[in-house]
Formats: C-alpha cells, sequence, structure tokens
C-alpha cells in the first residue's frame, strides 16, 4: 500500500495527525463547538461536533472528512473552513442550521497517508451490502450503530470531503432526488472552478462524469447510505491530488461553504 504525504505552506506534514486534531480542538472550541463522542477505533476516538444552541433548528447538515488516509485536502479544508467561522457561529447559524462535523473518520490512515485502516479496511465502503458484499470497516460500523443519530443530523444534506490523488482536475459526486442536477450542485461546481481545473466530461472510476459532476451513483459509500436513509442531499468532493495541496485545502474550504450557504438559501 502506497503512502502519500504533502507538506503544508507553514511547514506541517499533511499527515501530522497530532497537530491537526489540535488545532482542530482549537478552532471547535472557538467556534463554541462541543463534541459527541461516538466510539473508539484501535485507541482513536471517532468524534462528532456541534453546537449546543444550534441543536435541532433550522436545516441539518453533517459535514464528514477523512474517510481515506491519503486524502489529506477533506480534513484539513473543513479545519480551514471551521477556522474562518471563528466565533461567529451561534450568530451566523443559530435558529437557522444545526451543523455537524466529522473532522477525521480514519485516524490510522491518515497518520500513514494510506487510503485504508490500520487493519486494511475501506472506511467509505461497506453501507450496501445489497450492491457490494464488502464489510463495513471499524469506523464504518461504528458509524451504522450511531444510524438514527447520523439520519436526524443529515436529514438536509451530507457532504463528504474526499480527494482524487491520481487526478490533475476536480469533480464532485452530488446525490438527489431528481433527474439531473440541481442549482445546488451546479453552485458546488462553480465553486470549485474558482481554484481548480474542472474535469473534462468522460469517465472516473468507472462513472459517468458530465459538467464536473457524477451523478446519483448509489454505491456502498457513507454519503448514499444517508441519501438512502433520506438525507435530501448528498455530496462528495473530490480535489487532484496531482494540484498543489493548499490550493486543494482552500477549494475544500470553498465548496464546504457553497455547501452549507446553499442549504441555508433552500
Ligand atoms: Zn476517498
Amino acid at each position: 500500500m502506497m503512502h502519500h504525504r504533502w507538506v503544508l505552506p507553514d511547514g506541517t506534514p499533511s499527515n501530522a495527525r497530532e497537530i491537526f486534531l489540535s488545532r482542530w480542538s482549537a478552532a471547535a472550541s472557538a467556534a463554541g463547538l462541543v463534541c459527541d463522542h461516538l466510539g473508539t477505533v484501535d485507541g482513536h476516538a471517532l468524534e462528532l461536533f456541534g453546537h449546543p444552541q444550534c441543536a435541532g433548528k433550522g436545516v441539518r447538515l453533517l459535514i464528514t472528512a477523512g474517510f481515506h488516509g491519503e486524502e489529506p485536502a477533506g480534513p484539513w479544508g473543513l479545519l480551514q473552513w471551521l477556522q474562518t467561522q471563528g466565533g461567529d457561529w451561534q450568530q451566523r447559524f443559530a435558529g437557522r442550521a444545526d451543523i455537524r462535523l466529522i473532522p477525521l473518520v480514519n485516524a490510522t490512515g491518515f497518520q500513514m497517508g494510506r487510503r485504508f485502516n490500520d487493519r486494511g479496511e475501506n472506511p467509505n465502503r461497506g453501507f450496501n451490502l445489497a450492491i457490494d458484499p464488502t464489510r463495513p470497516s471499524a469506523e464504518g460500523a461504528l458509524l451504522i450503530q450511531h444510524a438514527s443519530l447520523l439520519r436526524e443530523a443529515s436529514r438536509d444534506g451530507v457532504l463528504s470531503c474526499h480527494e482524487d490523488i491520481a487526478a490533475d482536475a476536480a469533480y464532485v459526486y452530488t446525490l438527489e432526488s431528481q433527474a439531473q442536477p440541481s442549482a445546488r450542485s451546479q453552485a458546488l461546481v462553480a465553486t470549485l472552478e474558482r481554484y481548480l481545473p474542472r474535469h473534462e466530461d468522460g469517465l472516473v472510476d468507472h462513472c459517468p462524469v458530465h459538467d464536473g459532476i457524477v451523478f446519483n451513483q448509489l454505491d456502498g459509500s457513507f454519503e448514499a447510505w444517508l441519501f438512502r436513509e433520506g438525507a435530501r442531499y448528498g455530496a462528495c468532493l473530490e480535489t487532484p491530488g496531482r494540484q498543489a495541496i493548499a490550493t486543494r485545502i482552500a477549494a475544500q474550504a470553498g465548496m464546504i461553504e457553497s455547501f452549507v450557504q446553499n442549504a441555508l438559501e433552500i
């Protein structure tokens, strides 16, 4: 299994898990977020963050990152987005949005710059045994144990932050209960294009991509699971590993903001 690592502009290695977690903790405190401990996998906590004054009111959004350990711009991008909220979270979102964040699903893979966890499992598979017999990873099984909490948290949308490390250009997967991508999906792509080249039309991972979108691909992923469970909208970001890490992180943060802003307007 290959190991992948980049150096952030401030010199931090992209796989520096303890530095990531300490910056996350500081940014979460500054925003007033509290942590819901979902459980532990091989000694690593799997945590869900939210703002207690925003609980249960407005649109419900779930944003996750770090399913695949060789895709570091997801977690770092979510951190960058959280840092830009600073102390304005409650003022911006109270009564309007209950946003829950899972910053790092696959802690062991992240530390190694490796796609799978220490057990050799893919944390983003095993959520739909009817179409894919792959069993859930330890992290996936823990998430499935919290199905009712996650279903409620993602009622108005679920976003998962990934990367395609072999790609030169960016794209998104979106899941919608309609025949064509909505304005919400097009806004994600328009944001992506402010930072990165958009993937040309054709195939990615055997799936058709058109205008930067792989549409309604109901696979065994986490986001497809929650979409089947009733989330109104699902999306998965894919920034290209062959572009600069700082640009990928900024693109992730920008698309997260687009996802949130568009949900506030529905
Ligand atoms: Zn991935």
